[in-house]
């Protein structure tokens, strides 16, 4: 590659990305990046921190690679120097200064979401502990527990209940300062502020203009090490000030990679687990939200749907709007055949995925009515035998891996893994009910 080509490749990998991100993280993260020198082996880059380079090869190393000149480890060879700081000194706070527009420091706030209220959120045993924390906390900030960290899978609610909190707070303490963001949109904050060189006035905001912060999908700090430092000078001066934090998380706090300093301070309050919500309470949230959109399930078929549709609620809902549409275009009335062929079509739209043995494990448990960790202990009660060789039979079935690798993951030989097999296959011969409660597995996975 000659140097006006590794010149050239530069401005392609720039028109390649900006039709893969959105206009705001273009202009955001990539726009500011300079090109200082190209040669035939590699080229030199200006960014304006270090964040900007860290995104850059977070988000786009394959990419450069494939574009740019590579070192010999394989590496893209670019070198990176830090933009100066400006000489002049920034001025102090512009009290008076009419020549900038000010800033909207709450560019990135997220506005709550007017149908994510605590009256709307239907309670059952799974969800009780985290509404009842919530409510809490959202009646009395900053006495209770802080932070509040909500856990919990895709989809079952962490959000509808940061939304709730939101609510509560601002129409009952009306003095109170709500501040909701995403933990991307606080990132693409940071980076804003550092990019407009206007950073102190940022954390001025968040560390003093903030009763109550809501932080949705704090995973998205995992590996933006220095983000997290950002985060968590802010977290303790706003904790410091008795000022309320609540978090949401697809993990516990030690499951997220994050620094100890981190995971240290989201335990300090109180760790608050959202469960997948049984049968009974599935079928409330079905009617509800159908009642919401004036259509009406007979309880037989609600059952039904909720019998094959269990670990997520967004899921539950979306078959709602589709049972909604078709009854109202086609002037069906809701039958268990309708919702069938509905199911179906649903499932087999999912999106494949490639299918785990921790899913399988996951989804006997629920079916079967097994704790997780005994199909993967060694216990040898009938209860617990049948689903263990029903999770292995699925494995074997579903899995393209070695019979040693699958064995691995129950802590079995492959023959054990085999014997399983085939006891599950004469059983499905005559055994009806478990050739249901197998298709019901089957289906959830999306196999
Ligand atoms: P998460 O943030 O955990 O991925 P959301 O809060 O976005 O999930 O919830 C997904 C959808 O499910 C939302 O529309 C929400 O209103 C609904 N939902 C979840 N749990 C409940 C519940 N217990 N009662 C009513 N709606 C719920
Ligand atoms: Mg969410």
């Amino acid at each position: 590659m000659i140097a006006c080509e590794t010149r050239d490749a530069w401005t392609q990998f720039l028109e390649y990305a900006k039709k893969r991100c959105s206009a705001s993280a273009f202009g955001n993260w990539l726009m500011p990046i300079q090109l200082l020198e190209a040669t035939r082996e590699s080229i030199t880059l200006e960014v304006p921190n270090i964040f900007v380079k860290d995104y850059l090869l977070t988000h786009y190393k394959a990419e450069l690679c494939s574009f740019l000149p590579v070192d010999a480890t394989g590496e893209p060879a670019i070198q990176f120097i830090m933009a100066a700081p400006k000489k002049k000194m920034s001025p102090p706070a512009p009290a008076s200064s009419d020549a900038e527009p000010e800033r909207s420091i709450s560019a990135f706030q997220v506005s709550l979401n007017p149908n994510y209220r605590f009256d709307t959120f239907i309670e059952g045993p799974s969800n009780q502990f985290v509404k009842s924390a919530a409510f809490g906390v959202a009646t009395r900030p900053g006495l209770s527990y802080n932070p509040l960290f909500i856990h919990g899978g895709v989809g079952l609610g962490k959000t509808h209940t940061l939304h709730s909190i939101g609510h509560h707070v601002m129409e009952t303490h009306k003095k109170l300062r709500v501040q909701c963001i995403t933990t991307e949109a606080f990132i693409n904050d940071l980076v804003d502020h550092l990019r407009n060189k206007s950073i102190d006035k940022m954390k001025r905001f968040y560390r003093s203009d903030i009763d109550v912060l809501l932080v949705d999908d704090i995973q998205f700090l995992q590996n933006r090490l220095n983000f997290e430092e950002e985060f968590c000078n802010m977290f303790e001066t706003l904790i410091n000030q008795n000022k309320q934090i609540i978090i949401t998380s697809d993990k516990p706090p030690a499951q997220l990679k994050l620094s100890e300093r981190m995971i240290a301070r989201m335990e300090w309050g109180l760790v608050a687990h959202l469960g997948v919500p049984e049968l009974e309470t599935r079928v409330a949230i079905l009617q509800h939200k159908a009642e919401l959109r004036g259509l009406t399930i007979p309880p037989k078929v609600a059952f039904y749907i909720a019998e094959h549709i269990y670990n997520n609620v967004r899921q539950l809902e979306g078959v709602v709007n589709r049972l909604s549409a078709q009854c109202r275009l086609l002037d069906l009335k809701i039958t268990e055949e309708v919702v069938e062929k509905n199911l179906r079509e649903m499932l087999q739209h999912s999106p494949l995925q490639k299918i785990t043995v921790e899913q399988i494990i996951q989804s006997v448990a629920t079916i079967f009515q097994v704790r997780v960790s005994d199909l993967k202990g060694s216990g040898r009660t009938k209860e617990i035998a049948l689903p263990r060789q029903v999770a292995m039979y699925l494995a074997l079935k579903l899995i393209k891996e070695s019979l040693q690798t699958l064995g691995s993951y129950f802590g079995r030989t492959h023959s054990t893994l085999l014997h399983a097999c085939k006891n599950i296959e004469k059983r499905l011969v005559e055994d009806e009910k478990l050739r249901r409660q197998i298709n019901m597995v089957e289906r959830n996975i999306g196999a």
